[in-house]
C-alpha cells in the first residue's frame, strides 16, 4: 500500500509575514492520518519554514535543485545545501521550469541525478501540452520525459523517485483532468516505469493541476494516484488542508 503524499508548491509566492501565518497554520493543523505532507516554499524561506515545521510532521522540499554539486556555478543550489536545509524533497522538471528556463529532458535526468546523490527525494514532473494531447501524443511525451531520466539514473535509486503528472494545461488554469484521465496516465506511467527496470509498484505518482477542494477526494479514489502536486490552492491554508484530509479519505 502506497501512502499519500500531499505536496505544496509555493512557485514565486511569499513574505516572511505571510509565510509565518501560513506556516503556523500547517505547523498546528497540517497533519491528518495517513499523509505525508510537504511544503516547497522559495529557496529564501526555506530557512525559516525548517525552522518553523521543526518538531512537526509536515515535511519540507525545494522548487527546483541544481546539476552541479559545488563550484563555479553563479545562482545554482546544490543537492547538499538544501539537505542542510532540512529539505526532504525536491521539485525537480515542473514544465514551468521547462517551458520558461529552457529545461531540457538531460537536464532533468541530471538534476535527478545530483537530488538522488544528495540524498533527497525528487519529485520528477512530467506532462503534456494541449496540443500534444489534442494530437493523441500525450502518452508519447510523457514516456519519453521518463525514459530519459530511467536512463541516465542507476536502477537501484529509481524506486526513490516520486513522480508527478501534470498536464500542462491543467496547471493553474482551473481545468483539472478527469479523475479517469489521470488514472489512465498514471497506469501508463508506472508500467513504463516497469519497463525500465523500475520496481513500479512501490513508486508514488502524483497528480497536479487545479487540484482543489471539490476535486480532491475524487481523483484520490482512483487507485494509482498517490496524492497531489497543489500549487494555488496550496497558498490558502483551509483549501490545502482540505485537500489533505481528501487524501487521508482516500486511504481509509
Ligand atoms: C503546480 O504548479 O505544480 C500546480 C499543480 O499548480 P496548480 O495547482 O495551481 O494548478
Amino acid at each position: 500500500m502506497r501512502r499519500k503524499l500531499v505536496v505544496g508548491n509555493w512557485k514565486l509566492n511569499g513574505s516572511f509575514a505571510r509565510n509565518t501565518a501560513l506556516l503556523g497554520e500547517v505547523r498546528s493543523g497540517g497533519c491528518v492520518e495517513g499523509v505525508d505532507i510537504a511544503v516547497c516554499p522559495p529557496f529564501p524561506y526555506l530557512q525559516q519554514a525548517g525552522d518553523m515545521l521543526s518538531g512537526s510532521s509536515v515535511l519540507l522540499g525545494a522548487q527546483d535543485v541544481s546539476a552541479y554539486q559545488e563550484g563555479a556555478y553563479t545562482g545554482e543550489v546544490s543537492g547538499r545545501m538544501l539537505v542542510d536545509l532540512g529539505c526532504t524533497y525536491v521539485i525537480v522538471g515542473h514544465s514551468e521550469r521547462r517551458s520558461l528556463f529552457g529545461e531540457t529532458d538531460s537536464r532533468v535526468a541530471s538534476k535527478v541525478g545530483a537530488a538522488l546523490a544528495a540524498g533527497l527525494t525528487p519529485i520528477v514532473c512530467v506532462g503534456e501540452s494541449r496540443s500534444q494531447r489534442e494530437l493523441g501524443g500525450a502518452e508519447q511525451v510523457v514516456a519519453s520525459q521518463l525514459e530519459s531520466v530511467v536512463a541516465a539514473i542507476d536502477i537501484k535509486l529509481l524506486d526513490r523517485l516520486v513522480v508527478a503528472y501534470e498536464p500542462v494545461w491543467a496547471i493553474g488554469t482551473g481545468l483539472t483532468a478527469t479523475p479517469e484521465q489521470a488514472q489512465s496516465m498514471h497506469v501508463f506511467i508506472r508500467r513504463c516505469l516497469g519497463r525500465g527496470g523500475v520496481d513500479s509498484d512501490g513508486v508514488r505518482i502524483l497528480y497536479g493541476g487545479s487540484v482543489n477542494a471539490g476535486n480532491a477526494l475524487q481523483l484520490f479514489n482512483e487507485k494509482d494516484i498517490d496524492g497531489a502536486l497543489v500549487g494555488g490552492a496550496s497558498l490558502v491554508f483551509d483549501g490545502f488542508k482540505a485537500i489533505c484530509e481528501a487524501a487521508s479519505k482516500a486511504s481509509l
